[in-house]
């Protein structure tokens, strides 16, 4: 997919930390981190949204479930952590190619908006 960031990101055409790359699945460090471990989760292939997935999918997202899994392990993220996809414009979603961020390392609000 030409002018998406991320896709430029799994091509190497865009600098960054990445912490496990195979053929379907790269894990990368965010550029603006909202917690001591912040990492992005996202199919190689190019997904616009978790709108866009289809049954044919399953197998990718077992895998990208599995990588978070186990970088939570190594990161040490026994007290928890969140792992969690934004879809379209009410949830923030900025980057039109399907990630999970990987968030740990601190304790996070829950619900994610304020009570009324
Ligand atoms: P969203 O808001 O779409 O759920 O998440 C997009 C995420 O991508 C944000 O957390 C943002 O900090 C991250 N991001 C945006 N541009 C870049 C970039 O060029 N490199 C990296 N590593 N992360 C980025
Ligand atoms: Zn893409």
């Amino acid at each position: 997919m030409e002018n998406c960031l991320f896709c430029k990101i799994v091509a190497g055409e865009i600098p960054s930390k990445i912490v496990y790359q195979d053929d379907h699945v790269v894990a990368f460090e965010d550029i603006h981190p909202q917690a001591p471990v912040h990492l992005l989760v996202i199919p190689t292939r190019h997904i616009a949204s978790m709108s866009d997935i289809q049954p044919d999918d399953g197998p990718v997202l077992a895998q990208i479930f599995t990588v978070a899994k186990q970088i939570a392990h190594e990161r040490k993220l026994e007290d928890g952590y969140r792992f969690v996809t934004n879809v379209g414009p009410h949830a923030g979603q900025s980057v039109l190619h399907l990630h999970f961020h990987l968030l740990g390392g601190k304790p996070m609000g829950w619900p994610p908006f304020p009570p009324r």
